[in-house]
């Protein structure tokens, strides 16, 4: 993998799989992976890497991972009481109908390209 400093924050990395631009102050990566999942994929860290040095890496990469990921936002997502449940046998019987699985429609869609290739 070859890293180009463009400018400050800016890289092109160049991998196996292509050439994609990083742009570390924008949270965009070309490869679109970091913009998907918030977790910087391998052209970022190069970046990351390549921008503080091998050193300080591990301090720096969870200011590139997206908020909802981070410690915090899973202690605030999960600070509410969980409330214990009996065991399952303990759990009341109710009586319910044959599930079914859901009528099965024709899409409109495949309705219109059923014409079109009629004609
Ligand atoms: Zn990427």
């Amino acid at each position: 993998m070859t890293i180009i400093l463009a400018r400050e924050q800016e890289y092109e990395i160049i991998g196996p799989d292509g050439n994609f631009p990083v742009k570390l102050s924008e949270y965009n990566c070309g490869c679109g992976s970091w913009q998907i999942s918030g977790i910087p994929c391998s052209y970022v860290m190069a970046s990351i890497s390549h921008n503080c040095g091998t050193k300080t890496l591990r301090d720096r990469v969870p200011m590139y991972v997206h908020q909802c990921l981070t410690k915090n936002a899973y202690m605030q997502t999960y600070r509410g009481m969980i409330h214990p449940l009996p065991d399952k046998k303990m759990w009341p019987k109710i009586e319910t109908g044959k599930v079914l699985p859901p009528p099965f429609v024709v899409q409109s869609w495949q309705t219109q390209n059923t014409k079109e290739e009629r004609i």
